[in-house]
């Protein structure tokens, strides 16, 4: 129902055979980019995903190797014959230095709509259907991670429905949670319908250390994808210095933070080889993944 897709897995430059880190999430044939370095739109084509679908791009933070791909990529969108706007979500600060960088690109036949969420306290916002929340992270510059849920409606019982004379082209209305009428009686939707069902929900979360928010805004992630730019525990005072995490700390958020699912990305171009370090995260959080250009999973509901 929601498939995910890893774009791009590296940090700071992008290696053969390894883009700089993006991700999509497509919904319904609609879909979501996170972040674009350079190159992203060569993993996009390569990844056979259609760009004219594209109707958000969330950025993570304004560093080149997560934005610098975008001008060329709006071109290219731009040539698809895209007349929709398309809307760019930033954290504080980014619309300026977005602005700046998008100049080169002159002409565009469709409106790009910029917005920022703040970079103190999380933000809420709807795209494609999606409700998603932003989470401040700490890094060199503003920086966001992004919650993703959808929202399931629950389940229709046709026999409840059946049983209280509901003609047939009423079911809907009150799927949609809204009461109507039936031989003067109010039917409400708690009476045809079965209990809540848990969202579908994924988290993307880079270039960071590891602050409580995190944990708080992740929990109960059907997959959560996060940075590990360093494999080893001996790496940490370097991960402590360059505000990013290593794949240990990673993992301890995705345990704490109860997720189904772990995916590493954002990897340092030092490491050749970014599966060779999985066992310092299996251990604190077995389901995990390093991941890899072009993984993909799609999520469906539980229930
Ligand atoms: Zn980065
Ligand atoms: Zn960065």
């Amino acid at each position: 129902m929601i498939e995910v897709t890893l774009t791009g897995t590296s940090g700071m430059i992008p290696l053969p055979g390894r883009f700089l880190s993006s991700c999509v999430i497509d919904y319904n044939g609609r879909k979501i980019l996170i972040d674009c370095g350079e190159g992203t739109q060569v993993s996009l084509h390569k990844g056979k995903i259609s760009i004219s679908k594209i109707d958000a791009i969330l950025i993570t933070h304004c560093h080149a190797d997560h934005v610098t791909g975008l001008p060329g990529l709006l071109l290219t969108i731009g040539n698809s014959g895209r007349t929709e706007p398309l809307h760019i979500i930033g954290p504080r600060g980014s619309t300026r230095i977005l602005n700046t960088l998008l100049v080169v690109c002159g002409y565009l036949p469709y409106e790009v709509i910029m917005s920022e969420v703040h970079d103190s306290k999380v933000s809420t916002f709807e795209e494609i259907g999606l409700n998603i929340t932003s989470i401040p992270l700490k890094h060199h510059m503003n920086c966001v991670g992004y919650s993703m849920e959808l929202s399931l409606k629950p389940h229709f019982n046709p026999d409840k429905a059946k049983n209280l004379n509901v003609p047939l082209n009423l079911w809907r209305t009150l799927h949609d949670g809204k009461s109507v009428e039936v031989e003067n009686d109010v039917i409400t939707p708690d009476m045809v319908l079965e209990g809540a069902r848990k969202p579908i929900k994924i988290s993307y979360v880079t270039d960071t250390r590891p602050v409580p928010l995190i944990k708080k805004i992740v929990s109960g992630s059907d997959l959560f994808i996060c940075e590990g730019m360093y494999g080893e525990d001996s790496q940490l005072e370097n991960a402590a210095e360059k505000l990013h995490m290593t794949y240990s700390e990673a993992a301890r958020i995705a345990s704490e933070a109860n997720v189904k699912e772990l995916w590493l990305t954002h990897f340092s171009p030092s490491m050749s080889n970014p599966s060779e370090f999985i066992g310092y995260a299996k251990t604190i959080f077995p389901n995990t993944y390093v991941g890899r250009d072009h993984m993909s999973k799609t999520l469906k509901p539980e229930n």
